[in-house]
């Protein structure tokens, strides 16, 4: 089956983004939908399911660490979910590797939350290099990382491949352990708002369930939904324009093959390149959309992340379905060609397409500040700062989060985190990692339990509170000199 989606080739990978792949771009273009008319909705009474402090909506990587973060400052916390399972696409999207939590000097930046979870999954969930190698130059340690998630720009990183199961019942039992009321199978339909002025007020949300809708009331709501569900529909700024050269924009479906042997497929692409690169030619010639496998977290199943498909919207059901569909499409295409061309592919299957639709960016919030690309070059630490993210290169330091970041410029009662936070789009790029979304969702956390305690609206918490209570919990901060905060300091001099 060929694919005639166009093919359009991203500029090699460049100090600015790291990811290099083919981008299709649609060619499917539909007309616009018929217009059928409305129905109107009869008013009716919606019964209150719960009432809490901090209402989470979405169980993604930053829901799950918001959830986990809040409770762990005394709220009482709600967790909403619309699937089955917690990690969002990190579990039920099937995009097992998590993204770079050293910087490039090898330091452990992205801790925290990330550490807690890293540090409890068995050791058999979890593959990447050890504590030891990171930062290596290498040339041996970097060339067998590269084929394997965890090496950039020569340097190994911790930005290891994870089992999807084990996470998804470790974020569960971690948040249930924390007193968290976790409720599946509930999609947040729509916010509650309060006019309050200025500046309206979420105070919950309405959800529908096989129970049909049902409210629950919060003093805070997180949306951690990804696509900013909540926030807009609340009525809050946002912006969704792209970079069009980077893949921040575009959707797929993940998928596994089993019964691979990864490791001769990784000694096929790097000792015979020619042969390598003559399948990839014939893998577009015969599929169209074309994709390479990574590696997972074990050698005999391979992670395909989908063919990068641009110019549909995740806020669109009949582009959702398209997606989908080739998706689907194509998961079948791979398994044709790789069984019958490619090293170690000889007895694949398909194991599982991913549950959750690969959506990488939807809208993001207007905050009251933003990661932003003009500051990457300064290193120095923001006065709010809730989160330190590793840059995309060598050639910039760490970049500092500000809380603002997760502040809508003016609606109350609400906080973002995740993929879908203020940043521009170049900054995206790495914002969205799961890394990233838990220190977001981590730092959202922590400000909707300390809003709720010291009665105040997260815009007014007090931020020094948060960032003290962040350095409790082992996140990574810098004073204001730029310097490790005392926590880290000490766990580094323990490495
Ligand atoms: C194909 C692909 C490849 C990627 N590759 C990498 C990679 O290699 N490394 C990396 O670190 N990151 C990668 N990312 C990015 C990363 O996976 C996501 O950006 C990250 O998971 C976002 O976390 P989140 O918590 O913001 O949102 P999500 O993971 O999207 O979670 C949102 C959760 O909210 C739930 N939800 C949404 N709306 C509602 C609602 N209305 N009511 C109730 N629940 C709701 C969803 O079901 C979901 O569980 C990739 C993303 C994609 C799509």
């Amino acid at each position: 089956m060929r694919d005639d989606h166009t093919m359009r080739r991203t500029p090699e990978r460049t100090d600015e983004r790291i990811f290099t792949s083919d981008i299709f771009v649609r060619d499917d273009a539909r007309p616009p939908r018929p217009d059928h008319g409305f129905w109107d909705e009869p008013a009716q009474r919606i019964p209150v399911y719960h009432r809490c402090d901090v209402l989470v909506v979405g169980g993604g990587p930053s829901g799950t660490a918001a959830a986990a973060a809040a409770a762990r400052e005394g709220a009482d916390v709600t967790l909403l979910e619309r699937y089955n399972h917690l990690g969002g696409l990190s579990t039920g999207g099937l995009v097992i590797w998590i993204d770079r939590m050293t910087d490039w000097q090898g330091r452990l930046v992205i801790r925290g939350f990330a550490e807690e979870l890293m540090d409890r999954l068995p050791p058999d969930a979890v593959a990447g290099p050890a504590p030891a190698d990171w930062g290596s130059t290498d040339a041996a340690k970097a060339a067998y990382w590269t084929q394997r998630t965890a090496a950039y720009h020569g340097i190994v990183t911790w930005s290891p491949t994870i089992d999807p199961e084990r996470l998804k019942l470790l974020s569960q039992e971690l948040v249930i352990e924390r007193g968290v009321k976790l409720v599946y199978h509930s999609w947040a339909a729509r916010p509650i708002v309060e006019a309050n002025g200025a500046s309206p007020a979420v105070r919950g949300v309405v959800f529908e369930s096989k129970e049909g809708r049902l409210a629950v009331m919060a003093r805070v709501v997180v949306d951690a939904t990804g696509d900013g569900d909540l926030f807009a529909r609340a009525g809050a700024a946002f912006d969704n324009d792209i970079e069009a050269a980077d893949i921040h924009h575009c959707m797929n479906t993940s998928w596994l093959f089993g019964g691979v042997d990864m490791n001769r497929w990784i000694e096929f692409r790097t000792r015979e390149p020619q042969r390598f690169a003559a399948f990839m030619a014939q893998g577009r010639e015969t599929c169209g959309l074309f994709e390479r496998p990574f590696v997972s977290w074990r050698n005999d199943i391979a992670l395909f992340m989908g063919p990068r498909q641009t110019g549909y919207s995740a806020l669109d059901v009949d582009d959702l379905t398209l997606v989908e569909v080739r998706s689907h499409r194509a998961m079948q295409a791979h398994l044709e060609h790789y069984r019958a061309h490619a090293p170690g592919f000889e007895g694949a299957y398909m194991l599982l397409s991913a549950p959750q639709l690969g959506v990488r960016h939807a809208r993001r919030l207007k905050g009251v500040d933003a990661v932003l690309r003009r500051r990457w070059p300064e290193g120095t630490p923001l006065p709010d700062e809730i989160g330190v993210t590793p840059a995309v290169s060598p050639k910039f330091p760490n970049i500092s989060i500000p809380y603002g970041a997760l502040v809508p410029v003016q609606l109350d009662g609400l906080l973002a985190c995740g993929r879908h936070v203020s940043c521009d789009t170049s900054s995206h790029g790495f914002m969205r990692e799961i890394p990233q979304c838990w220190i977001t969702g981590q730092a959202a956390g922590v400000a909707a339990a300390h809003a709720v305690a010291q009665g105040v609206q997260p815009r007014h918490v007090d931020v020094r509170g948060v960032q003290r209570a962040l350095l409790g919990q082992g996140v990574f901060l810098r004073s204001a000199d730029g310097a490790a905060s005392a926590p880290q300091a000490q766990a580094q001099a323990a490495r």
